[in-house]
């Protein structure tokens, strides 16, 4: 068994690591201001800039397949690199990324949304949640009815990530309502100047998404992405696409918060001595290092099962549900280590204990991740003692 990275891997690691330092953290202060005054931390036009500028140094398209101009990199590396990410709230993301199934578009489709998405031409959002049906995806009620070679899309999909910004949705709608999840759903390409609209919500973090209205919005046959009611499995594939990454980039910001910590802990002096000395701190300190150190190899772990073509269903869930729990648990004892101090709008531990609340609900609640891990041990899907038996 080697735990060690290649030389290459190492390089990788390390190049984002300085263009996080050099390029992402000195605009944390300024992100931190927008944000504040309810404006998005990077304007469109600040994030391309960043795009480029690692686009230069080969930084594109970091798990786009080679043949689309995409860097293709595996998914312990991907795992990586999101982990030094993680380590600033600066919202970046690397340019040349598509939804993964936009791939299964057909040539045309490509030409129109997958290869400008790419570009960073177009921008996408994926619908699936409804009000009435979240982590139960299959009890969506939009509906899309065939009216000669059209079809008519009525529903109204909630917490849609992006939804504000998109030139163009994937949703998903009822075909067959005899059907339903198996056979009877869509996914539909549908821009927005097909009529759908969409109205923002206010979250308790920065990346607001947006409810999408659909009201008689006529979309002709070829706007259906892949096949005629298989659009659960469409949904599906997109949800599983990278569950790890989560938690991936968790890791980067644990690492920095206690990294505040430590120093906090050794400079600030109550009752004659450093916070450091005092065991109840010395054990939050503890408990957050071995926490980080364990959710790093659960997700690289689930990472190698991706890159193995193993079914990492199962692994991607308990680095998920493991993710979400502890990094709100280490944000937490992170702001109590600052004290007072932690509560304020001075530093940004608020910002963080805010964002990774999140990350317990998104792609899966906790509730829903233990549902997933309980079923696979119940019915003999996942082994106990994991895949070395
Ligand atoms: C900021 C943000 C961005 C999002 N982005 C997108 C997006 O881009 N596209 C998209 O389609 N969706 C998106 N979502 C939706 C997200 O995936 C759902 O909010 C999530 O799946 C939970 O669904 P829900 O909110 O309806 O909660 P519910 O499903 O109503 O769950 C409520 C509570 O009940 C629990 N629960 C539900 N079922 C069970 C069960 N069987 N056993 C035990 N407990 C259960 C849940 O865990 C939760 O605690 C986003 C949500 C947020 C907040």
């Amino acid at each position: 068994m080697d735990f060690s990275l290649s030389v290459e891997e190492r390089e990788i690691r390390d190049w984002v690591r300085t263009f996080v330092q050099r390029e992402l953290m000195p605009l944390e202060q300024e992100v931190l201001r927008r944000e504040r005054a309810g404006q998005p931390g990077l304007t469109g036009d600040e994030l391309t800039e960043l795009q480029f500028k690692a686009r230069e140094s080969g930084f594109w398209g970091v798990q786009t397949p080679q043949e689309y101009g995409g860097m293709g990199l595996s998914a312990v590396m991907t795992a990586l690199l999101e982990a030094e990410l993680g380590r600033t709230f600066v919202p970046f993301r690397f340019g040349g990324a598509a939804d993964n199934i936009l791939f299964y578009a057909n040539d045309e489709q490509k030409q129109r949304y997958l290869l400008p998405t790419i570009e960073g031409k177009r921008k996408s959002c994926f619908a699936i949640t409804e009000p009435g049906a979240g982590s139960d995806a299959k009890a969506i009620r939009t509906s899309a009815r065939k009216d000669g070679s059209d079809w008519i899309i009525n529903g109204e999909k909630t917490f849609i990530t992006g939804g504000n910004e998109a030139d163009f949705t994937m949703v998903f709608a009822i075909t067959d309502p005899d059907k339903g999840a198996n056979g009877g759903v869509t996914c539909f390409l549908v821009d927005r100047e097909l009529g759908w609209r969409s109205e923002p919500i206010d979250t308790m973090g920065e990346w607001g998404p947006a409810s999408l209205v659909f009201e008689d919005v006529r979309v002709p046959e070829s706007q259906i992405l892949g096949e005629l009611g298989q659009g659960f499995n469409l949904a599906m594939q997109w949800i599983g696409r990278g569950r790890y990454l989560l938690p991936a980039r968790a890791i980067g910001s644990c690492e920095r918060l206690l990294t505040m910590a430590i120093d906090h802990a050794n400079t600030r002096h109550t009752f004659g001595a450093p916070i450091a000395q005092r065991q109840a701190i010395q054990w939050m300190i503890a408990d957050s290092g071995v926490e980080i150190e364990a959710l790093r190899w659960l997700v690289l772990h689930a990472a190698w099962q991706v890159d193995s073509g193993m079914d990492s269903r199962h692994a991607q869930s308990i680095a998920k549900l493991y993710g979400g729990l502890k990094a709100n648990e280490i944000v937490d004892r992170v702001l109590q280590i600052h004290g007072g101090m932690g509560y304020t709008r001075e530093l940004p531990i608020e910002r963080w204990y805010r964002e990774l609340r999140l990350l317990r609900i998104y792609e899966g609640t906790d509730e829903i991740q233990r549902r997933t891990i309980a079923r696979n041990l119940l019915k003999g899907h996942a082994k106990v003692g994991g895949v070395l038996g």
